[in-house]
């Protein structure tokens, strides 16, 4: 079974790690970050890449585009979400239904699988990370809290990034 797990990973988080080292278990999994030049991210496409490929032994990729379509295109089983609470699922759910119908018209439904965060993960977000690392690394605070919850090169790149020179 073939997964697409789609995101931003601006950056990647042990949040997403712990959903993608999950579903590795049971399928093969393609990380598949969008590229999208009309939303504004901290990190660069290749950055973004750059992270996971640096920290998961899974397929890295990136799309533009219609996701369903990107989907069809690499004769994907399902796309794989992440739920961290019951609004998520409120919104995913939505998006679900309509990669479901959109990519039947493209040749191949596709439906998408939620795993649930693991609890002790479920208050971590990539904006939470950033506006966490904002704070920490301008005031030269600890950053134990950054340490625990992102990958090391992750880690050094928000360092770098917020730090007062
Ligand atoms: P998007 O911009 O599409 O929301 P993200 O990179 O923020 O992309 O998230 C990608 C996926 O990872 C989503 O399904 C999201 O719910 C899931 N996710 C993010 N953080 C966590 C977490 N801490 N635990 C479980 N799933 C998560």
């Amino acid at each position: 079974m073939l997964l697409i797990y789609p995101g931003s990973f601006d950056p990647v988080t042990e949040g997403h790690i712990s959903i993608i080292r999950r579903a590795a278990e049971f399928a093969s999994v393609i990380v598949a970050v969008l590229d999208n030049p009309t939303k504004s991210t901290l990190f660069t496409t290749q950055e973004r890449l750059g992270f996971l490929k640096d920290t998961l032994q899974v397929e890295v990729d990136c799309f533009s585009g219609l996701l369903a379509e990107y989907a069809v295109q690499k004769d994907a089983d399902a796309l794989l979400r992440g739920l961290r609470n019951p609004s998520e699922f409120t919104s995913e759910n939505k998006y679900a239904m309509y990669n479901s119908a959109i990519s039947a018209t493209l040749g191949k439904r596709i439906e998408t699988i939620f795993l649930p965060a693991l609890p002790e993960l479920a208050h971590v977000s990539s904006t939470i990370i950033k506006e966490a690392a904002a704070h920490i690394y301008k005031s030269g605070l600890n950053d134990s809290f950054i340490a625990e919850h992102v990958p090391p090169t992750v880690r050094a790149a928000l360092k770098k990034q917020y730090s007062v020179m």
